[in-house]
């Protein structure tokens, strides 16, 4: 079957691109590597989606599943591996399958970048986190510290104040960058202890193997121990575009520069949300750069001969 899209992702940007294509009557189907959500399904909570005061991200996840099945998009559980531009057509393959269409919309979205420092894939699952609120609960009356100082770092660090002990916040700079309305929450919180200028050497393990708290050493070089059941990591992001390495549409960093069109520079090949270059990277962008990309595709498709 040559499919008029196919879309590389389930998160918020793929969703939205999903729906735009159906209602558009296109021939469409969606792929998910893991569980469709993509980055939300790992927020605790979310208060700046239009329409949505305050949710979680599971469930406004949900209901944005809910909302394509509704239309009977097809929602395909495989990772795609590889992008073959074969001109007027692309070829997509997963570890079993080939799939051809007439355009692709990569909205692959980004996953949390690793400190790389000592022990610390050891401890992956064994104390180390990238998800409050998956993790969390597991920290109930417990001492956890939280690693950035960025909107993501200070949200979910706010979240997890409420079931551990006390949660210390290491941050490299001398200040937070997340808004100041998140800021303000986190600081009244009583449980919440702050390390500026600090950054982790390593992990420390203890005798079951576990974590036992990070090592960090602040700017004056002053090295200190803290001790913690659990560690939260939130330093940024690195783009999934291992799929399109070829293609030359990527930047040094891996994000894939594309156009306010969604189009990049193969012809037929679009990109919306996190995985874009781009400022903002929420929901509300990455919903809207789903809706632009399949506009241009539609455009596209009416000259696809
Ligand atoms: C901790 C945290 C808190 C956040 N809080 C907020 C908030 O409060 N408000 C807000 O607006 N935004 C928030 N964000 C940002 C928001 O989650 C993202 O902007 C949004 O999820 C981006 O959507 P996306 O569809 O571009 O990518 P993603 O959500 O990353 O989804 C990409 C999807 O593609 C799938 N995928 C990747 N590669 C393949 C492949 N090869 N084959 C098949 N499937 C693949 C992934 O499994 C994933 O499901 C937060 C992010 C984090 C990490």
């Amino acid at each position: 079957m040559l499919y008029d899209t196919l879309i590389i992702g389930a998160g918020p940007a793929g969703m939205t691109a999903a729906i735009y294509a159906k209602r558009a009557n296109l021939k469409v189907a969606m792929f998910e590597k893991y569980i469709p959500g993509g980055q939300i399904v790992n927020t605790a909570e979310i208060e700046n989606y239009t329409g949505h005061p305050k949710m979680s991200g599971y469930e406004l996840a949900t209901h944005m599943l809910k909302h394509t099945e509704s239309l009977g998009v097809d929602l395909i559980y495989d990772e795609i591996l590889k992008i073959e531009d074969l001109g007027r057509t692309k070829k997509l393959i997963t570890p079993t399958n080939t799939y051809e269409t007439k355009t692709v919309i990569i909205a692959t979205g980004t996953v949390p970048r690793k400190l790389g420092v000592p022990n610390e894939e050891t401890l992956l699952s064994k104390g180390i986190s990238f998800c409050a609120i998956c993790d969390g609960p597991m920290y109930k009356d417990k001492v956890v510290a939280v690693i950035g100082g960025g909107n993501s770092a200070v949200e979910e660090a706010s979240y997890l104040s409420t079931l551990a002990t006390k949660v210390i916040v290491i941050q490299n700079l001398d200040k937070l960058t997340a808004d100041k309305k998140a800021q303000d929450i986190l600081m009244a919180k009583p449980n919440v202890e702050f390390r500026f200028g600090a950054s982790v050497l390593e992990f420390l393990i203890n005798d079951n193997h576990m974590m036992a708290g990070v090592l960090i050493k602040d700017n004056k070089g002053n090295e200190e121990t803290i001790t913690a059941d659990g560690v939260f990591e939130y330093i940024g992001l690195i783009p999934v575009t291992n799929m399109v390495k070829d293609l030359g549409i990527t930047n040094n960093y891996g994000y894939v520069m594309a156009n306010e069109f969604m189009e990049t520079k193969v012809l037929g090949i679009y990109s919306a949300g996190d995985v874009n270059v781009k400022q903002i990277r929420q929901v509300v962008t990455a919903t809207a750069d789903g809706a632009i990309a399949v506009q241009n595709v539609l455009k596209y498709l009416e000259t696809w001969k």
